[in-house]
Formats: structure tokens, C-alpha cells, sequence
């Protein structure tokens, strides 16, 4: 593929494309494919806002199951100008595979609104939350479908949706939501969750390939909840974050940001990178293409393209955020012998604190953070080195190998539960 004529690569493209490679791998039969190639329900919704100065404005919005053979489903509501229904599926089909591979009891969905959250004051985000939150309530549920955040919405959006919830159904159902305050039933370490995650994944791989992360120097695009977690624990293991970016800007330091808990603490509380960087600073998407030894894409979906894979020269990608490595991408990259950590092992640790919210929540019964931390460890760990051993098995890519894992545990549910009636 030339590197001057992208594709289209969609999230909801590569999402069938990944799919249908992995059919073609297992060998699944037309109705197998069918059935997981579809979304199982899907949920449009309108609604008015009453904004600040008086007047009404409509927001669209969507919550969509991919597939609930494994269990209840789970997945994040994400708020963002880009959201459109083909966004959503593809996000909840991902969900499904995540869930799978990291063995969690649970199947796949996705939500969001086509919404800037930052244009919005606090009160307009409040009363679009839960009005949003009421309109998809018939879907919701601890036994059907349990929402947590993703990009543009956080615990105390949240919050608010457990509170609409609880509401309207007339008592407090702290395991509706995950991703909430402490105060109400949140897990602790469920912040930190994805970032500790991608950190975990790529420790492991490096284990597996004999590598040490020591002085390793490490890209991070995106400083959002998981990119600000991932570039602190690698710094903190001993390796090299040498560039960190956010959706304004980029900082670059070839021996290494030493005051990474600063970069961090100017983000929170400025929301933005700080500006006395601005010697070290270079065109965000330049980040992308450093000669680094792990670069971490960890913002948003379609990042790492036909147009400039070619031009990538990390050792190893490890994708914090879901689907940044497009599907036109992955070959180039793996013609360039660049190892891929795919989304649905790498990131899952958020969903994976997610289950373990779900499950104190219903218990009611609380977890230490040390506990919460160990088990993710395990967890995600043991995700990583069964994909390994499924590539070492069949030869293609961590992505291959994860899809292999993930859809054949779908199927194989499916063919446990057989079909109704
Ligand atoms: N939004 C996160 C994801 O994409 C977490 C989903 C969840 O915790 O349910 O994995």
C-alpha cells in the first residue's frame, strides 16, 4: 500500500476486517460468522438538554450489545464530537474480544454521545448525563449491561448515571456503573486500572522476548487517564519516557522527561501539557514516528495508518488506546518487524478493575488496593503470555494470535449454549 494514497480505515472496517481474518483461521461456517459479525442490539436515542441560557439543544446518542453469549456486557460511554453509530459498534465488538481474552464472565457493548464534553458547562454535563442515562435505563443493569467510562467522561459522569439509575428504579444500585467514586461503591485502584494495564502487558512481553525495561525509552501519545498512568509506572520501573503528548501538544526530551509527576500535576490541574516545555516541544503527530524503543499509542481509535506506518520507527507498539493501529497499518508494520501489542490484550486492564468493582459491588464486600493490583497483574499477564503461545503455535501477529484466543472462546460459548429455541 503506498504511503501517499491512505485508505479508508475505519474503526468499524478494521473491526469486520479483524473479525473475518480470525473466521478464516478458526474456519467458523456462514452462520457463526453471521451471528458474531452483527451487533445483537442497538439502542438510537434523541434527546433535548436545557442549556444554560435558556434554549434546548438535541444530542444523539447510542448504547449497542455486540454479543452477550459470555455474559452480561460491559463496556465504556465515551462523549465525543466523533461519536456516530458505526464508532460504537466497532467500540462494543472489541469489548466482546477484550472480555474474552482476559476470560472475564462478561460479553461486549459500547455507548456514547455525539457531544464535546468540554464546550459544556458543568451543569449542561450534568443534565445531558442524566437524561442520557434515563433514555438508554431500559438496556442498563447489573445482570444485563454495566457501562464505565471511556474518552470524555469520568467517575463522577459515573456517578451521576448510578444515581439516574437508582432513581428511577427506586433504590440504590451501586453495581449499575463502574469507573465510580470510592464513596459509592467504586473499586480502588479502577483509575489507574488501564494504564496499569498497558504497563503490565508490556512488561510481560518484554520478559517473554528476553528484554530488560531498563533505560528502554518509551513515546506515550495521549496524557488522558491512561497515557499520564502508563508514562508514571514506566518511569518509575526504571525506563526512559523521552515523549509524552496530549490533543494540543508534544514534549520530547531524547534523555528523558525527569519530572513526569510535574507534566502529570500541570495536566490535572491546567488541563494541558506545560508550556515551559516549549523548548523540547514538536509536532504532536511527530511523536508517533521517534526512534524509540516502545511507543505506547494511548488517545484514540485510527492514529497509526497507511500514511505513516511506513514511517514508524519504535521497536514495539503496545496499544493503550482501542483500534489506534489501523488494520491498512498492521501489515506494514509487520513487513517492518515491528511487534504489535493489540488493543484487546493491552488495554484490558480497566475492564478487567471493572469486573472486580462489579464483583464487590454485588458482594459487597470490598477488595485492598494491593489485592486489586495483584490480581490484575495475574490476570492480564496470564492474557498475554496465552496469545503468546497461541503465535508461537500459529506464526501471524500478537493481533492474530489475540483474535484466535478470543473469538474461539465466543464460539465456543455459543456452541455450549447452543441456539434458542
Ligand atoms: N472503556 C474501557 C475500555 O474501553 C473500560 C470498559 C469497562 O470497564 O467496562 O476498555
Amino acid at each position: 500500500m503506498a504511503d501517499h494514497d491512505p485508505v479508508p480505515e475505519s474503526a468499524i472496517e478494521c473491526a469486520l476486517a479483524q473479525f473475518h481474518d480470525a473466521a478464516e483461521r478458526l474456519n467458523l461456517d456462514s452462520g457463526m460468522r453471521e451471528i458474531l459479525a452483527n451487533t445483537k442490539r442497538e439502542l438510537s436515542v434523541s434527546f433535548p438538554v436545557k442549556m444554560d441560557d435558556g434554549s434546548l439543544k438535541v444530542f444523539h446518542g447510542y448504547r449497542v450489545h455486540h454479543n452477550e453469549t459470555r455474559g452480561p456486557v460491559k463496556g465504556g460511554i465515551r462523549y465525543s464530537p466523533a461519536v456516530d453509530i458505526d464508532d460504537v459498534r466497532a467500540l462494543a465488538m472489541w469489548m466482546t474480544w477484550k472480555c474474552a481474552v482476559a476470560k472475564l464472565p462478561f460479553g461486549g457493548a459500547k455507548g456514547g454521545v455525539t457531544v464535546d464534553p468540554k464546550a459544556l458547562s458543568e451543569g449542561e454535563l450534568e443534565r445531558l448525563t442524566r437524561r442520557f442515562g434515563s433514555e438508554i435505563g431500559m438496556f442498563i443493569g447489573p445482570e444485563r449491561d454495566i457501562p464505565a467510562p471511556d474518552v470524555g467522561t469520568n467517575a463522577k459522569i459515573m456517578a451521576w448515571l448510578m444515581d439516574t439509575y437508582s432513581m428511577n428504579q427506586g433504590y440504590s444500585v451501586p453495581a449499575s456503573f463502574t469507573g465510580k467514586p470510592i464513596s459509592i461503591g467504586g473499586s480502588a485502584g479502577r483509575r489507574e486500572a488501564t494504564g496499569r494495564g498497558v504497563f503490565f502487558t508490556t512488561q510481560e512481553a518484554y520478559r517473554h522476548m528476553g528484554l530488560s525495561l531498563e533505560d528502554a525509552t518509551v513515546a506515550v501519545q495521549g496524557f488522558g487517564n491512561v497515557g499520564s498512568v502508563t508514562a508514571k509506572l514506566f518511569a518509575a520501573a526504571g525506563a526512559k519516557v523521552v515523549a509524552v503528548s496530549d490533543s494540543g501538544a508534544a514534549i520530547y526530551d531524547p534523555n528523558g522527561i525527569d519530572d513526569i509527576q510535574y507534566v502529570i500535576k500541570h495536566k490535572q490541574e491546567e488541563g494541558r501539557l506545560p508550556p515551559e516545555h516549549a523548548g523540547d516541544h514538536l509536532p504532536k503527530d511527530d511523536l508517533l514516528t521517534l526512534p524509540v524503543d516502545i511507543l505506547i499509542p494511548a488517545a484514540l481509535e485510527s492514529q497509526i495508518t497507511s500514511a505513516n506506518a511506513n514511517d514508524v520507527q519504535a521497536k514495539m507498539i503496545v496499544e493503550g488506546a482501542n483500534g489506534p493501529v489501523t488494520c491498512s497499518a498492521d501489515p506494514i508494520l509487520e513487513e517492518k518487524g515491528i511487534p504489535v501489542i493489540p488493543d484487546i490484550v493491552a488495554n484490558t486492564g480497566g475492564v478487567i478493575v471493572s469486573y472486580f468493582e462489579w464483583v464487590q459491588d454485588m458482594q459487597a464486600f470490598f477488595w485492598r488496593e494491593e489485592e486489586i493490583n495483584d490480581r490484575l497483574e495475574r490476570i492480564i499477564k496470564e492474557a498475554f503470555q496465552e496469545v503468546a503461545a497461541v503465535r508461537e503455535r500459529d506464526g501471524g501477529t500478537y493481533r492474530d494470535a489475540a483474535y484466535t484466543l478470543a473469538v474461539g472462546r465466543v464460539v465456543e460459548a455459543t456452541e455450549d449454549r447452543g441456539i434458542f429455541p
